[in-house]
Order: structure tokens, then sequence, then C-alpha cells
């Protein structure tokens, strides 16, 4: 209910809050004013009340149709002269549908930006839009253009970088295929265009054909979607120049190599080096069409409509030639996409009635030792066998098939993860901030959005609970930081209940009868399997309202955006993640055409003994970090750095579920608002006073303005004087203890006046 809290406020001027719909319907009726009324679809239309009598209004609708409705069912529309603002805060009537119509209202006209109080909305319009480019960049940075913008956020986060010395965030979210990357790209371009000149924006801007391409992929979802998540740091200057910059990245999703869903693609790097790779190199690598592997043939998906996989694969090349990646370790590189590729066509023949298997040395086992750089006999020994201590005593014990494609894929899904670390590595050593570093940043995060599937998995069991981490910051941020604010400068101000979601992290992070200590725990016992994980998860959380267990192995989660179910399936082996020694003493031994670095990367692993149900055996009693642990553990990284920086939050919004443009589905819009706070945002800020400063600052920055002197000069009677010459009204301001705090926009007269003086 968006319009209660605002009448509690006690100093708003009457004209400037809510009022019941039902108070104002039989005015309404003498005016035949419009208003907002819901179709048994969902759906909302504007109709006119023509007459009201008890709690029965007549109204009618644009198509003629003429309804007897009950009042209160209907919601108060905004005037006319109120359509499409630029910021939803100055909407009179500030309910779901009227937020949804100025939305869509300005989504039909191209105007895809809205602010809603201090968040920036913008929703994909699935088409270019000539919003960008050389002639927007200079409007935004002469203040020539005021309509909400991506470029906007980028301008105030670099003005506030410089001005008040903090480092900036950007903090972009929103479900997959909302436009996340492509917001951050253009924050990206505003930047560089801004803190150009050394000529590294080039190559920071250059860093995202080649992520894009070894870590997005087409899903159903979106044909460009990320799959991992990404911090970019900007370094600037003392004189705002850019000088450096450093990624970060988030659980690639590695089970997309060896498998993938019907209708899917793998990475995009896989088809561009088949369809793009010279003759040479297609000779050298031995690369045959797409269709002929069966890690990309699975999916029944090969191409993308619009995108030409080979000239985007000229393209990477070009951006890896930027980033300073030499030639020969390009070349490294397309060699172990290729030993991937040709990894997914190993195949096994069963020896004997134990189900024990050998590797067949056919072309593909062939390719990939050449490829790698070791004998076949050795590739097919770390395939079909496995080395194990007993007590003192070395043993080899023969794989089964699946035991033996569980392995084969495995190494393939590691060598790929390592060579995706591997690149970032080397982008950072391009991109490395020199010495002369000011420690001002600008970090732009663009992290998959809450994701609610049919099956839901491991993977989104970490999306998710990453999701509610960066929600928690979102509401501490918004929510908790401004009436603690409020409440210890001793502003009147009526507490604003907001959605906390401490429970459910509590549910995840709680030790050690959370989700995450339970599913580690599982993870270490021999004869933990999917089903003793779920069981446990029922036995011991189940009188926590944020869980419930359901049939099977599966457990539902109440999520802040709504309830996911998860399956259990595979959530042990993906939470382990091992590769078998075998694998790892194979890869450090062959001579591969890998690079050093890359090289000792996958050696690195095997100095750390991987300890899991299959070892328990070797005894060895030093563990592997967990995957969820690992992933915690770098969200809490993240979190903490994000805490030391001024925020600004983008929430992109997809309109609908066909990738298409000019369709607005309002459910699908309602449900996405609600998921991120963009509706109780604008109230809260709306009806508080977002614009806040120390007395000192207030009286530093405007003081000169005064005309006539104040007789005491501390900052207080200074502040005062001055509010007092500019005329603001009461009802725009309160003095706190420490701090003035203003209602929006009440800070632009005064700082017109200090800029034009
Ligand atoms: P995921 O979580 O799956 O990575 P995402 O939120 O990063 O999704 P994007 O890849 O940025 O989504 O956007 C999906 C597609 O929507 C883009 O490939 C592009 O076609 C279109 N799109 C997004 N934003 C814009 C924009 N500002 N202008 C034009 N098209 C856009
Ligand atoms: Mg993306």
């Amino acid at each position: 209910d968006l319009d209660s809290t605002a009448a509690t406020l006690p100093s708003v001027s009457k004209s400037n809050i809510e009022c019941r719909w039902s108070d104002i319907t039989s005015y309404a009726a003498k005016k035949k004013v419009q208003s907002w009324f819901q179709h048994a679809n969902g759906n909302w239309e504007l109709g006119r009340i023509m007459s009201t009598s008890g709690t029965e209004s007549v109204i009618s609708l644009p198509d003629g149709k003429v309804l007897k409705v009950n009042s209160e069912s209907l919601i108060p529309a905004n005037p006319d002269i109120l359509d499409g603002v630029d910021d939803l805060m100055q909407l009179s009537y500030l309910n779901e549908p009227s937020v949804l119509f100025n939305l869509q209202y300005r989504y039909n006209q191209d105007m895809i930006y809205t602010k809603a109080g201090p968040v920036l909305v913008a929703i994909n319009p699935f088409k270019e839009v000539s919003l960008y480019g050389n002639d927007y960049v200079e409007a935004y940075k002469n203040k020539s253009i005021e309509s909400p913008h991506v470029y906007a956020i980028a301008d105030t986060a670099i003005r506030e970088m410089i001005r008040d010395e903090v480092n900036q965030s950007i903090i972009i979210s929103g479900e997959s295929g909302a436009g996340k990357t492509e917001t951050a790209k253009i924050a990206m371009q505003y930047l560089a265009a801004l803190g150009g000149g050394s000529g590294i924006e080039y190559e920071i801007l250059k860093t995202n054909p080649i992520l894009e391409a070894f870590g997005n992929a087409k899903t159903l979802r979106n044909d460009n979607s990320s799959r991992f998540g990404k911090l970019i740091e900007i370094h600037f200057s003392e004189t705002g120049k850019i000088s450096g910059a450093k990624i970060q990245t988030f659980l690639v999703e590695k089970s997309r190599v060896v498998q993938c869903a019907e209708g899917e693609r793998s990475y995009h790097i896989f088809y561009q080096l088949c369809a793009g790779a010279p003759r040479a190199l297609r000779e050298k690598l031995n690369l045959k069409d797409v269709d002929e592997y069966k890690y990309l043939k699975q999916s029944n998906c090969y191409s993308i409509a619009g995108v030409d996989d080979a000239e985007q694969f000229r393209i990477v090349k070009e951006a890896l030639d930027v980033v300073h990646v030499s030639k020969e370790d390009q070349e490294n590189v397309f060699a172990m996409l290729a030993a991937v590729l040709w990894l997914g066509n190993v195949s096994f023949n069963v020896i004997d009635n134990e189900n024990h298997v050998e590797a067949v040395a056919d072309e593909s086992l062939i390719n990939v030792a050449k490829l790698i750089g070791c004998d076949t006999s050795e590739l097919n020994l770390a395939l079909s066998t496995r080395k194990m201590r007993v007590g003192n005593d070395n043993i080899v014990q023969k794989l089964t098939l699946s035991q033996a494609i569980d392995t084969r894929d495995a190494l393939a899904k590691s060598i790929y993860a390592c060579l995706f670390e591997w690149l970032v590595e080397q982008i950072n050593k391009s991109l490395a901030v020199g010495k002369r570093r000011t420690g001002r940043s600008i970090s732009i995060l663009d992290i998959y959005g809450f994701e609610s599937f049919d099956r839901n998995s491991f993977e989104q069991f970490c999306i998710n609970y990453a999701n509610e981490r960066l929600q928690q910051h979102f509401n501490r941020h918004l929510f908790k930081l401004e009436q603690e604010e409020y409440i210890q400068d001793g502003i009147d101000w009526a507490k604003v209940d907001f959605d906390d979601n401490q429970d459910c992290l509590n549910l995840f992070e709680k030790k050690p009868l959370g989700l995450l200590s339970l599913l580690d725990e599982e993870s270490t016992f021999p004869n933990g399997s999917d089903f003793t994980f779920a069981n446990k998860l029922k036995q011991h959380l189940n009188s926590n309202p944020c869980f419930r267990g359901e049939r099977e192995k599966a457990f539902t989660v109440s999520h802040f955006a709504g309830e996911v179910t998860y399956d259990t399936t595979g959530f042990l082996e993906k939470n382990r993640d091992l590769l078998h020694l075998d694998s790892i003493q194979l890869l450090s031994s062959c001579s591969c055409h890998l690079p050093q670095t890359f090289a000792s990367k996958m050696f690195n692993q095997s100095e750390k003994p991987v300890v899991g149900p299959l070892h328990k055996a070797g005894g060895a009693d030093s563990q592997k970090l967990s995957v969820a642990t690992k992933f915690k553990g770098q969200l809490f990284q993240l979190m903490q750095r994000l805490e030391s920086t001024t925020p600004h939050f983008i929430r992109c919004i997809k309109p609908n579920n066909s990738q298409s443009p000019g369709s607005y589905e309002q459910g699908l819009v309602l449900q996405q608002l609600r998921c991120c706070g963009v509706l109780e945002v604008v109230r809260i800020s709306r009806s508080g006073f977002p614009t806040r400063m120390s007395h000192q600052k207030f009286a530093r920055r405007y003081g000169f303005l005064l005309l006539e002197n104040v007789a005491s000069q501390d900052p207080l009677s200074v502040s005062v004087a001055i509010l007092h010459q500019f005329n603001i009204l009461p009802e725009m301001y309160q003095v706190g203890y420490t701090k003035l705090f203003f209602r929006t926009g009440q800070i632009g007269v005064l700082e017109d006046t200090r800029n034009h003086t």
C-alpha cells in the first residue's frame, strides 16, 4: 500500500500527499476524472468515473463499455499533465498502475530511461534507439540535456568521485535479458569519453568483446546471456583521466561447456573459432564444422539470428591484440578451445564384464593428446583409471563408463575455466594501473539477476544467494541508512517498514545449520548424496519460515523476489567440483601448448590435495574449498568493496519474454518493479528528505551568497540565514543536529545561484 505512510508524515503539505480514493470519488464523479480499472487478466485500463453512489461507481472505458464497480477497487490516475514524467517521484498519485503507465508511456516513445528517485530504471528497447553517441555524451557533459540516462548516472559518479573524494559504484541489476550488460557498456562508453586521453580507455572498451565471446552464450532468455558476474573497477588519476582498470569475475558457468539445453548454445567463442579460423589455423588445430563436435551438437542450435560468428571471431582477435595478448598466446588459447571440443568427442569401449572402460584410440583422442601435448597412452590412462593410495600402497583403479565420462567432462570444464581465468589475468595485466595511482575509482557491477525457472539447480542457488546479498546492500543503503540518519539527527520522520531479507540471508549463511554449511558438510561425507543432503535440509530447516521441504530431493526458498524450488540433483558434485589428480598431473606434466602461467594455474590445483569421497582412501587431510564457500568468500569481498563506495543503482527491466521491440507486458514489468524495490524507493524518497548537507558544509558552500552579515558566525546560524534569504519553504527542509535535510530539488536553486555568482 503506497498511500498510507506518506499521509502519516507530519510536515508534508496536504497538496503533496496521497489521498484515499474513496474520499474523492464523489468529487471525481462530478469532474468525470480518470481512474484505473483492473481487468480480470490483471491488466490496468484508464476509465472515467461517471457517477458514484455508496460504495459503487460507474465507469466508462475507452472502448465505450460502461461498468458498475466497487469504488474501493478503483485506483486514482494522474492528470494528463503528468503523463510521462521523467521521475516517478513527480507523480501525484503514486500507485502501481500509475507507475506502470508512466513507464509504458515513455517506453512507447523510446524514452527507455526513467528515474525512480535515486534509482535509474532502464527498460530494454530490444531495438536500436538513438540515445547514444558523441552528441549525447557532449549534451550530458554540458548538462544541456536533463532526461534520465545512463550517461547522467555515469556523469554524477565522476563528479561525486572528484568532489567528495570517495570511490563510486554503479550497480546494475535485473533479470536475464533485461539489458544489464548493454547498460554497463553504455556507462563505460561515457566514462571513457570523459576520462579518455591516455589510450587505456580504448583497451578497456575492447575487453567487452573478449569477455562476451568467452563468457556469454545464447540461452532461451537472451541471445547474448552473460554466464558470469563481472565487476570492473576503472581507476582515475588526480586530473580525472582514466589510468587503468581491473576486472573481477564471479562464478563462470562451467557446466555449459559440456552440456546445454535444447535451443541454447555453449560459449560464443567455440562457434566463432569454428566459423572464423583462417585456413592455416584450421589445419593446425584440425578444426571441423560445429556440427561435428558432440559438445556443440547436443543442443541442436548452432547459430544466432543476425550474428555472424566468423566476423565476431575477427573482432575478438583484434581485441586480443589491443589488450596485448601475443599472437602466440592467442594461438595457444585457440588450441585449448579445440582440445575441449575434441575431448567431447572422445568415446570409451567397455573392456571387461565389470563395465570398466578404455578410451577409443580414434581421431579425437589423438587430437586432444596432440593439442595439450601428451602421449595418447597417458591421456587414455588419465581418462580411464584413477590412482589411489591405500595405506602405503599405490593402486590403480579402473573406471566404469559413467566415471570415465565424468572424468572427461570434468577435464574439459576445468580447462575452459582455467582458460577464462587466465584471460582475465592477461587483460588485467594489460590494464594494470600505473604506479602513480590515486586510488580513486568507479566500479561497474554487472551481475546475473534473480533466476527462477521450471527447474532450478546449484547455479540458480548461488545466483539467487548473491542477489539476496545485493538486495540487502540496496535496502541498507536506501532505506536503513536513510532512516538511521534521520533518527540520529533528530529529524521528524515516521518510520517506514521495508522488506528486510535478513531472514533469508540467515537461512543461507547460518552456521552450522544453514543451507551453505549443510551443503559443505554433506559434500565432505563419503556417502553423502543429493538425497541425503535434501533430507538433512528438511530435518534441520523445516521450522525456518523461509524454507520448505518438497517431495523427493527438492526444497523451496522464499527469496525477496519470490519463491524458488531447487532440485538438489547434482548439488554435491557441482559443489565439490573435483578434478581428479590424474587429470591434473597429466596437464601439469604435458608439454602443453599452454601458456606458461596457464599451465601453472592448472598445476596449482594439485598442490592443494583434492579431497572428496573418491579420494578419502588417500587419507589427505587438507581440503579444497567447495564452490559454494569460494563463491561466498568472493561475494563477501565484493560487498565489502561496495560498502566503501557511493552506490548508484540502475534497475534494468525486461518488457517482454520474446526479446521483441514494442511489446510491454504489464504483469511482467510489475513483477520486476516489485522484486527490485523500485516502488518502495519512490515512496520513501518522495516522502523523505533525500538531500542532506552538514551545517558546516552548507555554510561554507553558500555563505558567500549572504547579502547581510549574520550576528553569529556559527555554521548553524549562517545556514538558517541562508535558508531565510532564499525563502526556502519550511516544509521543504528540516534542520538536524548536525545536518540540513532537503526535499528533492530544493538544493538546485541554491546551486544555480552559486554557479552563476
Ligand atoms: P543476462 O543476465 O542474460 O546476461 P543482460 O541483462 O545482461 O542479460 P543484455 O545482454 O544486456 O541483458 O541485453 C539483452 C539484449 O537486449 C541485448 O543483446 C540487446 O539486443 C538488447 N538491449 C539491451 N539494452 C539495450 C539498449 N539500451 N539498446 C538496444 N538494445 C538493448
Ligand atoms: Mg549480461
